[in-house]
C-alpha cells in the first residue's frame, strides 16, 4: 500500500509538471476523477504529494502544484450546487458568504454575495472584471456568480497549498523509500523547468529611469502618499525592468501607509505570480499623461511612447557605449 501512495503521489506532482493540472493516468478523461474503489490512496496521496513537493525545495515547483491541485478543486467545486460551496467557503476560509436571496431580476445571474473583505483579500487578478467599480454591490456586498465564487475559491485554495508546501515544519518520511520518488520528480522537473522561460537577470542601470519613473520613486522615498495608479505603474516597471517582488517592496517601504502583507499580494500579482499568471507593464505615455505621472522632458522623451522603451534604449546605449542610433 506505500509504494501505491507514493506512486499516486508521484503522478499528482508528475502531471502538474507536464500538464500544469492534476490529470488522470486515462488521458481520455479530462475531467478530474475520484479513484472511489481506491480512496484511501487517493486520499492520502494529496499529503504525501505535498510532502514530496517539499522535499523539493524549489519555490517554482511549489508554485506550480499549487496551482494544478488548486485547479483540480475548482473544478469540483463546480460540479457541487450552491448551499454546498457555501458551506465549504464560510467552514474552511472563513469568509462571509450568503445565497443572493434578495434580488431584482436585474442581478439574477448573481446567486452568490460576499462580504466586502473576503471578497478584497482574495481577489484572484488584476483585471477589470475584478475591480471594485465594475463589480455590483449590494447592501455592502458584491454579488458573484457561481463561476466568480469558485474562482475565488481557487486562489485561496492555491494560497493555502503554497502555504503548506513551504512552511517551514519537521515532518518525518520513510525516507528511503521517500527519496525514489524525490529522484524521479528532481529527473522530470529538471527537464520542465529548464524550459520555463525565466527572465534573464538584467543588470539594472538606474541612470536610465524615465522623468516619470524618476518622479514617482523621489516621492515614495519622501514618505509621500502616491496614487494607487503611480503605485501600479512604479511595481509594473521596476518589476518589467528585472526587479524582484522583494527588491520592489523594499522601495516601497517608505510609504505612509506600506503594509508588508497587502503590498506583497499586489506586487506579486503584478509580477504574474498570483492570479491570471499575467506580468503586467505600466501604462503607455499617453495613459501616463492622463492619469497626470508624466513628467514630460523636452529632450529625454522626445519620439517616447513608453517608459519601457525609454529604459531599454538608455540602458542599450549605455551598455554598447553610445553606439545606437536613433531611427
Ligand atoms: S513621456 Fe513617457 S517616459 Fe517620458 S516622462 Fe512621460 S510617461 Fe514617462
Amino acid at each position: 500500500m506505500r509504494e501505491q501512495i507514493f506512486e499516486k503521489s508521484y503522478r499528482r506532482v508528475a502531471s502538474a509538471i507536464e500538464e500544469k493540472r492534476i490529470v488522470s493516468r486515462q488521458r481520455a478523461y479530462l475531467e478530474p476523477r475520484i479513484d472511489i474503489e481506491n480512496l484511501d490512496i487517493e486520499i492520502l496521496s494529496f499529503p504525501v504529494a505535498i510532502l514530496l513537493v517539499k522535499l523539493m525545495d524549489d519555490p517554482l515547483l511549489a508554485s506550480r502544484y499549487s496551482i494544478a491541485e488548486s485547479k483540480r478543486a475548482a473544478a469540483f467545486l463546480k460540479r457541487e450546487n450552491d448551499e454546498k460551496i457555501i458551506y465549504l467557503a464560510t467552514t474552511t476560509f472563513n469568509w462571509n458568504v450568503s445565497l443572493n436571496s434578495d434580488i431584482t431580476s436585474r442581478y439574477k445571474a448573481y446567486a452568490f454575495m460576499i462580504d466586502f473583505p473576503s471578497y478584497l483579500k482574495n481577489v484572484p487578478e488584476y483585471s477589470p472584471k475584478w475591480k471594485l467599480v465594475n463589480r455590483i454591490l449590494y447592501k455592502g456586498n458584491v454579488l458573484l456568480t457561481k463561476q466568480d465564487l469558485v474562482r475565488l475559491m481557487e486562489e485561496a485554495i492555491k494560497d493555502r497549498i503554497l502555504q503548506q508546501v513551504l512552511k517551514r515544519q519537521n515532518f518525518q518520511l520513510p525516507e528511503d523509500a521517500a527519496a525514489k520518488w524525490v529522484n524521479k520528480i528532481e529527473e522530470k522537473w529538471k527537464k520542465y523547468k529548464s524550459r520555463i522561460s525565466l527572465r534573464k537577470p538584467v543588470k539594472l542601470s538606474e541612470d536610465a529611469y524615465p522623468p516619470c519613473i524618476v518622479s514617482l520613486i523621489e516621492d515614495v522615498k519622501a514618505g509621500k502618499n502616491i496614487s494607487h495608479a503611480g503605485r501600479f505603474v512604479l511595481a509594473a516597471f521596476l518589476i518589467n525592468i528585472g526587479m524582484s517582488p522583494d527588491e520592489v517592496l523594499e522601495i516601497f517601504k517608505s510609504s505612509p501607509d506600506f503594509n508588508e502583507s497587502i503590498a506583497r499580494y499586489q506586487v506579486e500579482h503584478i509580477a504574474g505570480l498570483r492570479g491570471s499568471r499575467i506580468r503586467y507593464s505600466p501604462f503607455k505615455c499617453e495613459n501616463m499623461k492622463s492619469y497626470g505621472l508624466c513628467r514630460y522632458d523636452d529632450v529625454l522623451c522626445k519620439g517616447i511612447k513608453h517608459p519601457l522603451q525609454f529604459y531599454y534604449k538608455r540602458a542599450s546605449r549605455r551598455r554598447y557605449g553610445d553606439k545606437i542610433h536613433e531611427n
